[in-house]
């Protein structure tokens, strides 16, 4: 039982940095709501462009303009 909390303890981290890593590296991601490729003119999410902003992107950007 403890080794598993140790594991969790050291993998979160790791996921966390990887994944804000990823984020810093491709902010824009596919639409989700008008499917991959496709581009819905009437899409709200995305405004038409097929892409957005991912979750931890849009968190950056928030933080960042609270700071200010
Ligand atoms: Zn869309």
């Amino acid at each position: 039982m403890a080794s598993i909390i140790t594991l969790l303890a050291i993998c979160l981290p790791t996921i966390t940095l990887s994944y804000i890593f990823f984020c810093l590296a491709s902010p824009w991601g596919t639409c989700t709501r008008c499917r991959p490729g496709g581009r819905n003119r009437t899409c709200r999410a995305c405004d038409g462009t097929g892409k957005r902003p991912r979750l931890g992107w849009q968190l950056y950007a928030n933080a960042r303009r609270f700071h200010r």
